[in-house]
């Protein structure tokens, strides 16, 4: 069986599930591709997808695989658009094509270098990993949340994960956005930050969402 085409069908399953979606039809527009079906027949056979009533499910094998591949795609964009700054579109492409062969310890060491980022660039969760759970404290991220930034330190925003898109706006218009050069003042009660020499206070949930990078 061709493999990708395997690895687009269980991804494309992973993402339908998020939006309650599972159309055979859906599914098979979706993917745009005359193998589709007899991939779709040999993976039912295999384990990987239930089919039934025009619809299709991920099965017990198909849902590791998806979440796995899930996973990687979206911390790829995470490492290419955020850190390295490449473009959206090429930030996509290049996590399609790296989604297939980054190892589970390679995997984790994004997850951990990116401060295990709840959500893609899109704003879509990414699948947890192990790391994600027991954060080891002797391995110090690249990027991390706000809230672990030493007082007086500074740092450049490298994403926001907001749990309200609404909130996006909002703090860009305060200048908290990706690329943005802060200085940590205080933590507590709230957060207070400075830029551009403002000085500005957040809630500690908002800074719980803010991802920064350590500007020494
Ligand atoms: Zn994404
Ligand atoms: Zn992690």
């Amino acid at each position: 069986m061709n493999n990708k085409l395997k690895d687009e069908i269980l991804e494309l399953l992973w993402s339908m599930r998020e939006k309650g979606l599972k159309s055979y039809a859906d599914l098979i527009s979706g993917i745009n591709d005359s193998g589709a079906s007899d991939a779709l027949l040999k993976m039912e056979k295999a384990g990987l997808v239930a089919i039934s009533d025009n619809e299709v499910q991920l099965a017990e094998k198909g849902e590791a695989r998806a979440r796995d591949l899930t996973r990687r795609h979206r911390l790829a964009e995470r490492l290419f658009h955020d850190v390295l700054e490449v473009g959206m579109q090429e930030s996509e492409e290049t996590a399609c094509e790296v989604e297939h062969f980054l190892s589970p310890s390679v995997t984790e060491s994004v997850c951990s270098f990116l401060g295990h980022p709840p959500t893609c660039p899109h704003g879509k969760p990414i699948p947890r990993g192990e790391c994600c759970s027991r954060y080891k404290k002797d391995m110090k991220p690249l990027v991390m949340k706000l809230k672990e930034l030493d007082i007086g330190s500074k740092g450049r925003i490298v994403f926001i994960a907001p749990s309200e898109n609404s909130r996006l706006e909002r703090l860009a218009s305060m200048g908290i956005l990706p690329g943005s050069i802060i200085r940590l003042k205080q933590k507590r009660p709230s957060f207070v930050l400075e830029i551009d020499e403002t000085t500005l206070a957040i809630d500690s949930l908002i800074a719980e969402e803010i991802y920064v990078k350590e500007k020494k």
